[in-house]
């Protein structure tokens, strides 16, 4: 129902439900807890739920929950099960860093989630902890990924972010933790969303090096993707051992086929990750907006979404909210 100008369906709602982070990435965030925004200027539950709830109606078939650090957030649990018996969603999921899944993984099972994507960018506990800026994170969140997997939240995703120079040395290692474990290793290319504005071309390792890496070690088999909005180019090994995916946003943009919207945690509604302009909802859920009011907001909202991204334009401009502020 909800329908872009350039005719592409909208059916996609990321909602991140704060900008607290437990970690502290080091092309995410810088570490400044005052940068966060007041307690006040984050919708509450029910206004999230009230948003999700009109987007439903008008067409939102997915939700995936992120931040920020989603599990920090009280009363998260909560908040995934009235989701789920919101009529007409079709598939929720959360993306969270691991850390508190060793407590919360059960709870969220029965709350109703299905299934989660865990961001890990180093199989060297030493190197992660450097990423994190969090000691003894990577222990922690293996042993969130084995309570994910010990709950039935599957498929479990891992997500690595690659930075050239950083990580970019483990690419084989990750393809035999996808062949290892019962999980989906995705790689993701590095987008200009870092809090330092350190992102260059360089610092991207590419979808052709990615596969070029593995390849030769594992065979890989190109598989069709479930759905055209799919973001990550899947593959499989070729001997049928696991599954490997990688989101290339940077050097094969997907933006003709993007479904998504984005709520953030203070309430504006983003068309696009690198959007300049952002429109606010929570002006209008604590001003008296009814429902009818909402829904002519967010049809006039999709029809501002932007036709692609334009990081590989040269006027390309870097949206000033990283990645903790927007939700991944
Ligand atoms: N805290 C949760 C987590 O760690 O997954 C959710 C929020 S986090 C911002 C979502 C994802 O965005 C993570 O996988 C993170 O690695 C990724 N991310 C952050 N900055 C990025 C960047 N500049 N380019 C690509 N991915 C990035």
């Amino acid at each position: 129902m909800l329908k872009d100008k350039f005719g592409r369906d909208i059916h996609d709602l990321r909602v991140s439900v704060t900008d607290r982070c437990n970690f502290s990435c080091v092309y995410c965030k810088s570490a400044d807890p005052k940068n966060y925004f007041p307690h006040r200027d984050l919708l509450s539950w029910d206004e999230f739920l009230r948003v999700a709830r009109v987007l439903v109606g008008m067409g939102i078939r997915k939700v995936r929950v992120t931040g920020g650090e989603p599990l920090l957030r009280e009363g998260i649990v909560d908040f995934i099960r009235r989701l789920r018996q919101l009529p007409g969603l079709e598939d929720l999921a959360i993306t969270t860093n691991g850390y508190l899944l060793p407590e919360m993984a059960k709870d969220l099972a029965a709350a109703g989630a299905p299934r989660v994507t865990v961001s890990l960018d180093s199989t060297d506990p030493v190197k992660f902890a450097r990423i994190t800026r969090t000691p003894r994170s990577f222990e922690k969140v293996m042993a969130g990924v084995d309570a994910a997997l010990a709950a039935g939240l599957s498929p479990v995703k891992v997500n690595i972010v690659l930075v050239r120079g950083f990580n970019d040395d483990e690419i084989v290692e990750f393809a035999r933790l996808a062949r290892r474990r019962d999980i989906v290793v995705r790689f993701i290319e590095f987008m200009p969303l870092d809090a330092d504005h350190h992102w260059n071309r360089d610092l991207v390792v590419t979808a052709k090096e990615i596969v070029d890496a593995i390849n030769p070690v594992y065979p890989l088999v190109e598989v069709p993707r479930n759905t055209a909005s799919e973001t990550a180019l899947r593959y499989r090994f070729a001997d049928g051992q696991g599954e490997i995916g990688i989101i290339a946003p940077v050097s094969i943009p997907f933006c003709g086929q993007c479904s998504r919207l984005r709520l953030t945690a203070d309430g504006k509604i983003r068309t696009c990750l690198f959007s300049l302009h952002e429109h606010d909802v929570r002006h209008l859920t604590r001003n008296g907006a009814t429902d009818a009011d909402l829904e002519r907001f967010f049809a006039q909202t999709v029809s501002h979404k932007e036709p692609g991204h334009r990081i590989n334009e040269s006027d390309f401009e870097q949206p000033s909210r990283t990645m903790v502020y927007i939700g991944g």
